[in-house]
C-alpha cells in the first residue's frame, strides 16, 4: 500500500481515506490515485501507524524533495494526533517545510479549535475554498457537518494564520467565474491569508 508518494517536487503522505465530505469532484469516486504524475494507488489496506510512516521515511531519500505534504486520499486532520507526531519527527530529522492540504473542517471533526497544535510544526496550510458562496460550497463538498461548514472552514483559516506562517485558500481555475474569483480574493484579504487559483487538471 502507498504511504509516501511523489507529486512534482513534493513528497506526499497518505494517512487516511476518511473524510467528512463527499465532494462532487472528488477523484476517489472515479480512480484510485490523485495525480497525473504519479499513479500509485492510494486506497489504504489499513491506516498506517506513526511507526509505519516513520519507517517509510527512513527508507526514502528525502533530499530531492522541496517539501513534505500531508494529503493523500482523504482528509489528513482526521488523524490529527498521528499527523502531529509525524510532523514532530520530520522537524527533528529533516530540514524540509511541511504542508497540510485540507478541507479546513478539522475543527468540526474534533469539535475544538485545533489550529494552536500546528505551531512550530506546520509551515503551510492549503485549504480548498472552492467557491465564495456558502450555499454553493455545501452543494459542492456535501459536508456531513451541514450548512455551517463554510463558515467553520473560514474560521479555521483565520485561526491557523496565528500559528502557521503561510495559509492558502484555493480554488481551481475555470471552475468559477472571474467575478467569483474576485469575491474569493476579497474573502482572503479580509482573513489575511493568500488566495491561490490552482491549475485545472
Ligand atoms: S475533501 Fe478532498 S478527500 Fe474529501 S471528499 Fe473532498 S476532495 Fe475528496
Amino acid at each position: 500500500m502507498t504511504i509516501l508518494y511523489k507529486v512534482h517536487n513534493g513528497l506526499y503522505v497518505n494517512l487516511t481515506n476518511r473524510c467528512p465530505c463527499a465532494c462532487t469532484f472528488c477523484e476517489r469516486q472515479t480512480r484510485d490515485h490523485v495525480s497525473e504524475v504519479n499513479d500509485a494507488p492510494l486506497w489504504l489496506e489499513h491506516e498506517p501507524s506513526v511507526e509505519e510512516v516513520i519507517a517509510e521515511f527512513e527508507k526514502t531519500d528525502v533530499t530531492p524533495y522541496e517539501e513534505i505534504v500531508f494529503c493523500g486520499f482523504g482528509e489528513p486532520t482526521e488523524r490529527l494526533d498521528a499527523l502531529l507526531e509525524i510532523a514532530k519527527y520530520l522537524k527533528a530529522h529533516y530540514d524540509k517545510p511541511i504542508r497540510i492540504n485540507t478541507n479546513g473542517l478539522g475543527d468540526l471533526i474534533w469539535n475544538e479549535d485545533i489550529t494552536p497544535k500546528f505551531a512550530g510544526l506546520i509551515d503551510t496550510i492549503s485549504i480548498s475554498l472552492n467557491t465564495p458562496d456558502a450555499k454553493r460550497y455545501q452543494e459542492i463538498v456535501r459536508s456531513k457537518f451541514g450548512d455551517g461548514s463554510f463558515e467553520a472552514m473560514l474560521k479555521f483559516a483565520k485561526d491557523a494564520k496565528r500559528y502557521v506562517p503561510k495559509v492558502v485558500l484555493s480554488t481551481v481555475e475555470t471552475t468559477i467565474t472571474r467575478e467569483e474569483e474576485a469575491k474569493c480574493q476579497a474573502i482572503c484579504d479580509e482573513l489575511g491569508v493568500t488566495y491561490r487559483i490552482r491549475p485545472f487538471h
